[in-house]
């Protein structure tokens, strides 16, 4: 047996692996439109999302849409409008009312009423107290400084009177 082989560029040739047909790309998989269950986004702690900037109301905005869209069937407009909605409600959590005295109405300033009692509302640093009947003003006024904050980062439908966008 020969220790060593004379070289032969034919069998080297034949050795060598050919290279396999270019491998077709793989397919696309169809984008994933279950949005809820790869973002964490919208669910931020309150207290980190009352530091949003603008554009991460949007992208929380831009989500909350296309999960109404894709995953509950609404038309476009409709997931648009819900998902603002969303928005006015993770504001007023990220931004609660100040915790007022128990004495008092937040809305009317009134004390305790028969009847009409100061009823305890979740508020940053304890609760606000509003009468049984001053709660749904109180409320509105609230979801309306909500829209107000987020139309002023250019949110949602534009304000009333306003000919732009
Ligand atoms: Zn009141």
């Amino acid at each position: 047996m020969r220790a060593f082989q004379k070289f032969d560029p034919a069998a080297d040739r034949s050795m060598r692996v050919s290279p396999l047909p270019a491998a077709k790309p793989a397919k696309v998989a169809k984008a994933d439109r279950h949005f809820s269950s790869f973002s964490n986004f919208s669910r931020a702690p309150a207290a980190a999302r009352a530091s949003w900037t603008a554009a991460d109301w949007q992208a929380y905005v831009d989500e909350r849409a296309a999960i109404r869209e894709y995953d509950g069937g609404f038309p476009r407009t409709e997931a648009e409008r819900l998902a603002f909605d969303d928005a006015v409600g993770h504001w007023l959590s990220a931004h609660p009312a100040p915790a007022s005295a128990p004495e008092h109405c937040a809305q009317c300033c009134g004390g305790p009423r028969t009847y009409d009692e100061l009823l305890p509302v979740l508020a940053s640093g304890g609760h606000v107290w509003v009468h049984n009947k001053c709660w749904s003003v109180w409320y509105a006024a609230r979801r309306l400084e909500a829209v107000a904050m987020l139309q002023a980062i250019g949110l949602g439908p534009a304000p009333a009177g306003s000919s732009e966008k």
